[in-house]
């Protein structure tokens, strides 16, 4: 292998003070032994972004940067954004100094000892790495099912993640370079590096508890997260409106057999049958039309995204010029 290439790992967090020393201890264990065993360069450096938090935690991250400034780095958000928006700050940030860069969370619930995997794999071509969990042993039945039926309803509605990755990735430069061209603002970035591409592969690994402090993600943070998922990557709830609208007026036609054939047999009070039929035939119109209005607000939605309408991975052009950048 040649010299060996710039690790910045990205770390969210907020009001996570209860864990943060014991994630710093840990971190700065496994870069020591990544750069003594030449996987990863000196210059490699782990950045704790902090997402506005209330408590101590940027005085320890402040506190970390000055007394082992060659291991952490800071970002100190203006605001609480979010953890995605949180991770992309930290990876814009750092997506010109670094060559391979992991987001992972604060808590240690992400084994850190899958790294050295993810930084092989890398070496081996792959321009991401998904971390995937193998088990859910430590979750309760309740999160256990909640999640594992998030990511199969995503699927189902059209937007392509990968099962079990939450945001526990490698990614290299270039794939950075890439999503900084991603301008929307509601991000869901499990949804967003699958449409980026390139060479990837996965590596498993198990899923431990919380190592101090409480989780950020309630019931209800899940919820939205997963409705702000599912909306910024499908179209296909609006159209599923339509596929509805035009079932209901197939049935409408059976609802008028029905009618006419009741009233020719005289089980009706007066005026029923003309009620009965309206209300079917009227019913499935406007959720037919709203489908198509949805189509059309669909079409906006995915324009006003502006997202990238290509990547292209590799330009292979014989030109001096193009020799020369190949070949520094
Ligand atoms: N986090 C963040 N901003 C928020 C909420 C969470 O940066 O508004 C960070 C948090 O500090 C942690 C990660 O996102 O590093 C995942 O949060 P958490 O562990 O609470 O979620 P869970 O693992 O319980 O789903
Ligand atoms: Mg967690």
């Amino acid at each position: 292998m040649d010299s060996p290439e710039i690790l910045y790992m990205v770390v969210p967090c907020y009001n996570e003070q209860a864990v943060m020393r014991t994630t710093a201890e840990q971190l700065k264990i496994k870069y020591t032994s990544l750069i003594s065993s030449g996987l990863i360069s000196p210059e490699s450096r782990i950045v704790f972004v902090n997402d506005g938090s209330a408590d101590e935690t940027w005085e320890i991250i402040r506190e970390l940067h000055s007394t082992d400034p060659k291991f952490f780095s800071g970002i100190d958000l203006a605001h609480n954004r979010g953890h995605q928006n949180a991770v992309l700050a930290g990876l814009m940030t750092v997506k010109d100094i670094c060559d391979m860069c992991i987001t992972m969370d604060a808590d240690l619930q992400d084994d850190i000892n899958t790294i050295d995997e993810m930084v092989k794999k890398y070496y081996e071509g792959n321009q991401v790495v998904y971390g995937v969990r193998s088990a859910r042993d430590t979750d309760t039945f309740f999160k256990k099912t909640t999640a594992e039926g998030f990511y199969k309803f995503m699927t189902a509605m059209g937007a392509d993640v990968i099962y079990n990755h939450a945001d526990f990735r490698l990614m290299s430069k270039r794939v950075l370079q890439e999503l900084a061209n991603f301008k929307e603002v509601n991000l869901f970035l499990r949804g967003m590096v699958p449409l980026i591409g390139f060479k990837n592969c996965k590596v498993y690994y198990e899923r431990h508890e919380r190592a101090a402090g409480e989780s950020k993600y309630p019931l209800k943070r899940m919820l939205s997260f997963a409705v702000n998922g599912i909306t910024s990557f499908s179209t296909k709830p609006l159209k599923l409106i339509t596929a509805l609208g035009l079932i209901m007026s197939a049935v409408s036609v059976i609802a008028f057999i029905w009618a006419f054939i009741t009233k020719i047999a005289g089980f009706t009070e007066h005026g029923w049958s003309s009620t009965m039929c309206s209300i079917w035939l009227i019913g499935g119109l406007q959720l037919f039309c709203l489908g198509i209005i949805g189509e059309y607000i669909g079409k906006i939605y995915a324009e006003v995204k502006q997202r990238p309408r290509f990547i292209v991975a590799e330009f292979l052009n014989d030109t001096d010029d193009n020799n020369d950048k190949n070949h520094t």
